[in-house]
């Protein structure tokens, strides 16, 4: 029989030597499995707020190592830690090829945490648009009560983004790849050269890409964060978010965590643990399906525009080729109608669910006019760049054929504006 410890020696050497593997592999075997639990292949679900010390001379070596940096394997606290937890942070640190990662309670909990642990009043923040609606919120309003100034450039504008450092008071240039909803992808390297040059932070939100797709460390962005809750997760079932980097710089945030409190319960990361084992095969069908899905509606008659960074339309198309491995799943369109047209195109859709999020194994649509801007009025919309007409396909892991079909079939029940000018021109006045 083999002993969990010979277990535990097979997974550290499988993990050390991450670099060598399929993005599959990392992501089923990835990380040092740590747990000691009953000979489990899986990690168990360690349901416990606190966590127990033999006697007082086994709390004081656990607080000496603490102390003088010494290791430890277990937690004293569940704010501070859990091995459920660990697991996954350590299967999404070898993922993203980073050194180590901190989960979090969400995505938001993640983008809000690495700001209030790094910034200080008065400091400075440039974001790309086109940037993720809550995110940018945070800075320009909780923020910018500490004195925290927000600039923010457009994408893909990279003098812009040079231009708008201040020197001694900037501390963050945060972007995202691909952004939502037209999918722009930015230039890792171009941003990562900008922020080493200056001594400016680099994250980059890669919620859309997923680690499969783009790894920003790689070409040397300090932070790469992503809502687990989306293709990390994978099932619609778990909020979740993580952030991946350097070993110092997480403990850090790990350690704000802890007074934050914001991290994830050991459930969530059970089956946060368990979607992320099947990331690879998911994302790999959906940027197969998605690239279908926007080859399929650029040919469309009733179909205005679309935005996949897969396709030589895209103003991205050279940089998403160069440093994507897959252009991911999300596909956003607009329709040649207003904006009930659009709405009974999404209506008659058979196979995605109407809700908003995307990278779980259900396709989903959505009309951002009505889910992220429905209070704004149509010229509030277009001045924020949303057009009435705009729909965002978040494919699935349904067969690429159905999803196809039940898009035609949608597409083919509302009013052709070709023919309705035709009609214009030969019946009314
Ligand atoms: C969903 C999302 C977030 C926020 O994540 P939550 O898990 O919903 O808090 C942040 N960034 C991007 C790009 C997202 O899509």
């Amino acid at each position: 029989m083999t002993t969990t410890n010979d277990n535990i020696e097979k997974a550290i050497q499988q993990a050390t030597q991450p670099q060598k593997q399929g993005h599959s592999t990392r992501a089923v075997h990835g990380g040092v499995k740590r747990h000691k639990a009953y000979s489990a292949l899986t990690t168990p679900i360690v349901q416990s707020a606190t966590f127990t010390f033999k006697n007082t001379a086994d709390l004081c070596d656990f607080m000496d190592a603490k102390l003088y940096g010494g290791e430890t394997d277990r937690e004293e606290y569940g704010r501070y830690g859990n091995p459920s937890i660990w697991a996954v942070e350590e299967r999404l640190a070898a993922l993203d090829g980073a050194e180590d990662a901190v989960v979090y309670s969400s995505g938001m909990a993640a983008v809000t945490s690495l700001l209030l642990t790094v910034l200080r009043a008065g400091q400075h923040i440039i974001m790309t648009d086109d940037c993720y609606r809550r995110t940018r919120q945070f800075c320009k309003v909780f923020l910018a009560k500490f004195g925290i100034e927000t600039s923010v450039v457009p994408m893909g504008d990279y003098a812009a983004i040079e231009n708008a450092i201040q020197q001694g008071r900037t501390r963050f240039i945060i972007s995202e790849s691909p952004t939502n909803p037209y999918l722009r992808v930015a230039d890792m390297g171009r941003i990562a050269e900008i922020g080493k040059k200056h001594g400016v932070l680099t994250v980059i939100d890669a919620t859309f890409a997923t680690p499969i797709n783009l790894r920003p460390l790689e070409y040397g962005i300090d932070f790469v964060l992503h809502s687990a809750t989306k293709y990390i997760g994978g099932h619609n079932d778990v909020l979740a978010g993580v952030i991946c980097g350097e070993a110092g710089r997480i403990k850090a945030l790990k350690d704000a965590r802890g007074v934050f409190g914001n991290l994830i319960d050991p459930q969530a990361a059970f089956l946060l643990e368990r979607g992320i084992k099947t990331l690879g095969v998911r994302v790999q069908q959906q940027n197969e399906t998605a690239l279908a899905v926007a080859r399929f509606l650029e040919a469309h008659p009733k179909i205005e525009r679309v935005y996949y960074p897969g396709l030589p339309s895209h103003p991205d198309y050279e940089v998403a080729r160069k440093q994507m491995s897959g252009f991911g799943g999300v596909v956003s369109f607009e329709v040649a109608g207003d904006l009930e047209a659009t709405s009974l195109f999404i209506d008659r859709c058979r196979i995605p669910y109407i809700a908003p999020s995307l990278g779980g194994v259900e396709s989903l649509i959505e009309q951002p006019a009505l889910v992220s801007y429905y209070e704004l009025s149509t010229e509030e919309r277009l001045a924020v760049g949303i057009k009435n007409n705009l729909v965002r396909f978040a494919v699935g892991i349904e067969n690429a054929e159905d999803i196809i079909q039940d898009l035609e079939n949608a597409l083919a029940g509302i009013p052709d504006p070709k023919l309705e000018r035709e009609w214009e021109r030969h019946f009314r006045r």
